[in-house]
């Protein structure tokens, strides 16, 4: 099969708190930073939070970034997201409120 990224329009707020984020050896809650979480798990075994989505910091096309994708593309029912969207459209809503 192969590697296809999606676009889609989401409200940022539909991610924070439901993100599970990898690296090459372990994973952790985007809402607590609790870790090792494994890539399979549905919530945070800390703090509850429904894991929807997952993302690695790591760029896709290094080889430690291809193997945490293959490990996400297991990990069940959760969307992908590219870790360097979310920080930008994280980022701009974050200096959209500083000027309200
Ligand atoms: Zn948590």
């Amino acid at each position: 099969m192969e590697q296809i990224r999606v676009w889609k329009e989401i409200d940022i707020k539909e991610i924070d708190g439901h993100l599970l984020i990898c690296d090459d050896l372990s994973a952790h809650c985007g809402a607590c930073r609790k870790m090792p979480i494994p890539l399979e798990a549905s919530r945070c075994p800390e703090c509850g939070t429904e894991f929807n989505y997952i993302t690695t910091r790591e760029n896709h096309t290094t080889p430690t970034g291809q193997r945490i994708l293959s490990k996400m593309l297991q990990s069940g029912n959760k969307s992908i997201i590219e870790y360097s969207d979310y920080k930008h459209a994280s980022d701009k809503k974050k200096a959209q409120n500083l000027f309200k």
